[in-house]
């Protein structure tokens, strides 16, 4: 089976211009040029379709410069909250009416349908609108203080404040929305912002950066370089002028990030991988609960950090389960982003496609059984045929590693208790979802799932209001919420005697 490449007379004219414009990195309200560039490479053809700047430590150093001084100046500084908010909202509003364009350009870069493109447009815009209300609602505690102190009285009260300048590094699998978890709680906060997008799909984030400028933020308060991990990312991290990193990524990656930051110690948040179980009880609506644990795992082909990877099903739906779960996945269109008809994308890049096909045949030879037909795309684009796989144990590597591929585990379970057990059992935890109609089942389980996130009869999408985090290795602190946005602020104490 060939999969055609995605069919570029789809492209409005706007989309077109700027994937032939030349990208620089966005410093101090200027378009810089690179020193050197990176190939941008169209995920459905594997052909190279533009080019962005591979940024420097010296990139890094005066976007750094530009957010600090930006810090300072009372042109942000100074700035009434509900001046903040309404810039923000101008954001989300530039966000709206330039939706064709970034849903576009999201779909070619990062190679995911149209319509989820445009889902997370619209979810970029809803968070900056959500963010927009907490500047005007940001404050502290008055505190009581009584000392022994004879004739002498107090007063004392918390203030929070922006942290400074934020270093906000983001992945490639919902590129624009990424950057947006971050970007929007840190400006509501009155932070700085210096952005490293994914080396892999950085194009919407450059759109942004002439968002940003049209917004009339001033110059210096968002930065956004592109570039490697290693050389750009690095730098931001070991830069002495960034207060706080607020990173999404892989486990390893925050991990390493999160050494680094210790030297200077910065604050880090860290949103990290997951392997997240889906548990499906035999009183669910196993309709809804097949299509929801098929949806958790192939939306985005698996590129989500909240996948349901595993599917735990109690025993006696077991079998109906798995082949509802499989005929979905079967029944999925693969193609190219932008090609009507397309439900399923190809993955990011080459090497992530060798790596999933890699946990797939080494599964079947060590005696798994694949259940979906399996048939593997040809053609240049790196897409991979969804894969629900049978008859494997709880230590395998595909129930305990997380994949990022279109790649669901299905184990049986017996009671509750196996359930937590089995759902707890992997080095992750971000999310897990759970499907009953016995809502005591439900409340009893809860509890018992270490992760950041459960979601009960449905998937788990995000929300503006709603935290999104994880505990254990997928990394700690959140975004969205109160809770993402309490993440830029730390809180200063002020003892004041008054007689
Ligand atoms: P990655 O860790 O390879 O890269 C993420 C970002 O970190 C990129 O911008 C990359 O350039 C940068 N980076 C890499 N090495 C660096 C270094 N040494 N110093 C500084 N920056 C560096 O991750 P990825 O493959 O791009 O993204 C997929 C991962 O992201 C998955 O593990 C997924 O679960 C995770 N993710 C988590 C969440 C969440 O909310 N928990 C959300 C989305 C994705």
């Amino acid at each position: 089976m060939a999969i055609d490449s995605n069919d570029y007379s789809r492209l409005s004219p706007a989309a077109r211009l700027f994937l032939e414009r030349s990208h620089g990195h966005f410093i101090d309200g200027q378009w810089q040029s690179p020193t050197a560039s990176i190939a941008v490479l169209d995920p459905s053809s594997g052909r190279q379709i533009s080019a962005i700047g591979a940024g420097s430590a010296a990139d890094i150093d005066g976007a750094v410069q530009a957010a600090h001084r930006a810090f300072n100046h009372p042109s942000w500084r100074g700035l009434a909250p509900l001046d903040r908010e309404r810039l923000i909202l101008r954001l989300a509003e530039l966000i709206e009416a330039n939706a064709a364009l970034l849903s576009q350009v999201e779909s070619v870069d990062n190679g995911m349908p149209l319509g989820f493109a445009e889902i997370n447009v619209g979810g970029a815009a809803g968070v900056l609108r959500y963010m927009a209300g907490w500047p005007s609602k940001i404050v502290g505690d008055t505190v009581d203080v009584k000392m022994p102190f004879p004739g002498s009285q107090f007063f004392a009260y918390t203030a929070r404040e922006a942290v400074g300048v934020v270093g906000a590094i983001v992945p490639w699998n919902v590129p624009l929305m990424m950057a947006i978890w971050k970007l929007a709680p840190a400006l509501a906060a009155g932070c700085t912002v210096v952005l490293k997008p994914a080396e892999d799909a950085s194009l919407t984030a450059l759109i942004l950066a002439d968002l940003i400028q049209q917004a009339g933020f001033p110059n210096g308060v968002v930065n956004i370089v592109t570039g490697y991990g290693a050389e750009a990312g690095e730098a931001l991290v070991r830069h002495p002028l960034v207060a706080k990193i607020s990173f999404t990524g892989s486990t390893e990656t925050g991990k390493y990030i999160n050494r680094l930051a210790t030297d200077s110690l910065k604050k880090v948040t860290l949103e990290l991988g997951g392997k997240s179980p889906t548990i499906v009880f035999d009183d669910a609506d196993l309709e809804q609960a097949i299509r929801g644990a098929a949806n958790a795992i192939f939306t985005n082909a698996g590129q989500i950090c909240v996948a349901g990877a595993r599917l735990y099903v109690q025993r006696r739906v077991y079998e109906q389960v798995l082949e509802g779960v499989a005929r979905q996945a079967d029944s999925l269109q693969l193609g190219a982003g932008l090609n009507a008809g397309s439900q399923m994308g190809p993955l990011i890049n080459a090497r992530q496609l060798e790596r999933v096909q890699g946990y797939v045949q080494r599964a079947v030879q060590g005696g798994a059984s694949l259940v979906t037909q399996g048939r593997s795309p040809q053609g240049g684009g790196f897409f991979a045929a969804t894969a629900v796989l049978a008859d494997i144990k709880q230590g395998d590597d595909l129930v305990q590693q997380e994949i990022f591929g279109p790649v669901l585990a299905v184990l049986p379970f017996d009671d509750l208790e196996e359930a937590a057990l089995l759902a707890n059992d992997t080095a992750y935890g971000l999310a897990a979802s759970v499907w009953s109609r016995d809502l005591s089942r439900v409340h009893r389980l809860v509890p018992l799932l270490k992760c950041g996130k459960v979601s009960v009869n449905t998937e788990g999408f995000p929300y503006p209001a709603l935290p999104e985090g994880g505990t254990k290795q997928s990394g700690f602190g959140r975004d969205l919420g109160r809770e993402g946005l309490d993440g830029y602020l730390e809180s200063k104490t002020v003892l004041v005697r008054i007689s």
